[in-house]
């Protein structure tokens, strides 16, 4: 039964730098998880697929996980061995839970995703290994560099299919700058900002709450905190209607 389409609201037309991700199965050992695979894929927008040297060769199991990523099964493409799959590729990352004795640079699986995202350079390989074995020192020796979850260091082995889940999630992310839709921010400009600064200090000395002759940093720390929130245009000007209101009803009084 297919699944409904519910929160997909990103479109094709925003997944082009997705779509020169491909995701490399080296010796994988369950079918199933190349099903699963697939399905992991296409939720987040990928559809490269290829598959090295399987242990098992892609059966029932692996259509019947696929739901409805059929399509990316049926596409995918398979090779004898891992140069292969990389010939394309301008760069390979390869995902690894260990640390292993290469002096390869490790970066966790979303500053990596970030880093790629700022500068996708052509088509990129993420490369995972087998279920028992993991990826090994000659293939990770392909790679230009190692990704890593950062799991529970008592277990921290995930299952092949669910650790592509992460990776393709945290690359979506980080390709589409979060959920579609919210609005770009526009914070306000820094004229504005510095006449809430000017009028929240006023509106503080005047009801006594800051006192000029021992400001003690708290202009510095009020500021630092409204910066951090990034008011736009309106939230300014709501924050300066209610300084007026507060003055308003200290002069009333
Ligand atoms: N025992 C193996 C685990 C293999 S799990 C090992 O220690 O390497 C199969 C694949 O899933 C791994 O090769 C890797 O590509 C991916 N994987 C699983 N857990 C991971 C993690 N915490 N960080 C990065 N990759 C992980």
């Amino acid at each position: 039964m297919k699944e409904p389409l519910e929160g997909a609201q990103h479109s094709k037309s925003t997944d082009a730098s997705l779509s020169g991700l491909r995701v490399v199965l080296v010796r994988t050992q369950h079918p199933g998880n190349i099903g699963a695979t697939a399905r992991a894929m296409k939720t987040m927008g990928l559809s490269d697929l290829a598959l090295v040297a399987p242990q098992a060769p892609p059966d029932e199991q692996s259509w019947a996980m696929a739901s409805g990523a059929v399509d990316v099964l049926d596409a995918m493409q398979r090779f004898d061995n891992l140069a292969e799959a990389l010939a394309d590729c301008s760069q390979v990352v390869g995902v690894s839970a260990r640390r292993r004795g290469i002096s390869l640079e490790v970066s966790d699986a979303r500053s990596w995703a970030g880093q790629w995202a700022a500068a996708p350079a052509g088509r990129t390989a993420i490369v995972f290994g087998a279920e028992r074995t993991g990826l090994t020192n000659a293939e990770l020796a392909l790679c230009q560099r190692a990704v890593q979850i950062p799991a529970n260091p008592d277990y921290a082995s995930l299952n092949l299919a669910q650790a592509v889940q992460v990776l393709a999630y945290e690359c979506r992310m980080a390709a589409l700058g979060g959920l579609r839709g919210t609005r770009p921010r526009r914070p306000a400009d820094h004229a504005t900002m510095e006449g809430v600064y000017e009028h929240l200090e006023r509106m503080l000395v005047a009801t006594d709450f800051l006192d000029p002759d021992k400001p003690r940093h708290l202009m510095r720390r009020l500021r630092r905190l409204i910066a951090r929130a990034e008011p736009d245009k309106v939230e300014a000007n709501i924050l300066r209607g209610m300084f007026s209101a507060v003055e308003k009803y200290r002069g009333d009084r």
